[in-house]
């Protein structure tokens, strides 16, 4: 059985990825430090000989005594809110617990696969995003924290392969969502279905135009599976294309959940970029992979999730 060892275990995106590799027969080690993780979402596998978690910050010098075949580097803070709120722990997970993800693959000849950023093209120039685009990234904006922590490791990922030879993989993730992600973290998907389920208004920040391309978690995290075992060094984007305005999703939210919310502007946050939308050639052609879940049906499964967690006393506390 081969062994995976996957930091931010009891995050959104990692804790759907050992769900991923234990029903393809992997062991897996999910380590989280929990700032932004939460084991709620790790809990059905409690009893599973084949899982363990460890409550652990991968900023810390890290050494594991049994056989590791795979690190898949998911710790950090992702939604714009949460790094904002924790930017310098942001910077760290990204450049220091890199390097320690990194040091521990290295050490038992495991695979190293980095969980990299649709951010690292910043606000971007050109549309939609390839992976031979370089970025345009304010370094020094609120967002600054997130995508140079991820453009840093996504160098140092590349010069561990290049100086150590060590087989590395690189995922830029576009916008995903799906059962799991936290009520508040601020991010337009759960943001606006609490609100819609609370008969909120919809916080619509600017205008509305610009776009996002939001994928399913369950897509996203087989795209990953399949980069995994691809041998792809390079740097590929796995998402979903299907571009929207956020104007056009809050409606979309409004017809998905009967509510009361009305769509109220406020400011757009410094830095928001304009638009994002994957260009996914590349894994459709390397992987063969492509998203399959349309949005209604992901956001139906995401809502029913919401559902079953809004307690009355969390809305109380709100
Ligand atoms: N957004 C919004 N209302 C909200 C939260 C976010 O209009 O309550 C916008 C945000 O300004 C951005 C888009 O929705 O343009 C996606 O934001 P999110 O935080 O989900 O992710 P991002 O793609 O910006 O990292």
């Amino acid at each position: 059985m081969k062994h995976a060892f996957v930091t931010g275990g009891a995050g959104f995106l990692g804790s759907h990825l050992c769900d991923l590799l234990l029903k393809n027969g992997f062991r897996v080690t999910a380590m989280d430090n929990l700032l932004t993780g939460n084991t709620d979402n790790i809990a059905h596998h409690a009893g599973n000989p084949n899982f363990k978690f460890v409550r652990y910050d991968v900023t810390n010098d890290l050494y594991i005594d049994d056989q590791v075949d795979v690190v898949f580097h998911f710790a950090s803070p992702a939604s714009p809110v949460d790094y904002q709120q924790y930017p310098i722990e942001t910077l760290k997970v990204g450049s220091i617990g890199t390097h320690k993800a990194l040091g521990l693959a290295r050490a038992h000849g495991a695979t190293f696969l980095l969980a990299s950023t649709s951010e690292v093209y910043g606000d971007p120039l050109i549309h939609p995003q390839n992976e031979s685009y370089w970025g345009n990234v304010n370094p020094i904006g609120p967002r600054g924290v997130y995508d140079e922590a991820k453009r840093f490791a996504e160098a140092l990922t590349m010069a561990y392969h290049n100086t150590h030879g060590l087989d590395t993989r690189i995922v830029r993730i576009f916008n995903t969502y799906g059962p799991r992600m936290r009520l508040h973290d601020g991010r337009v998907v759960p943001e606006m279905i609490y609100q819609a389920l609370t008969n909120q208004p919809l916080t619509v920040f600017g205008d509305g135009s610009q776009t996002r391309s939001f994928c399913f978690v369950e897509d996203e995290v087989k795209g990953i599976l399949k980069l995994y075992e691809s041998g792809c060094n390079d740097p590929v984007n796995i998402g979903n294309p299907h571009e929207m305005t956020i104007l056009q999703f809050a409606e979309i939210i409004r017809k998905l959940i009967d509510t009361r919310s009305e769509i109220v502007f406020r400011p757009l946050p410094v830095d928001d970029p304009t638009k994002r939308q994957p260009d996914i050639s590349k894994a459709r052609e390397l992987l063969d992979w492509e998203p399959r879940v349309p949005l209604e049906e992901g956001l139906s499964k995401t809502i029913a999730y919401f559902q079953s967690t809004l307690k009355p006393t969390a809305v109380a506390a709100y």
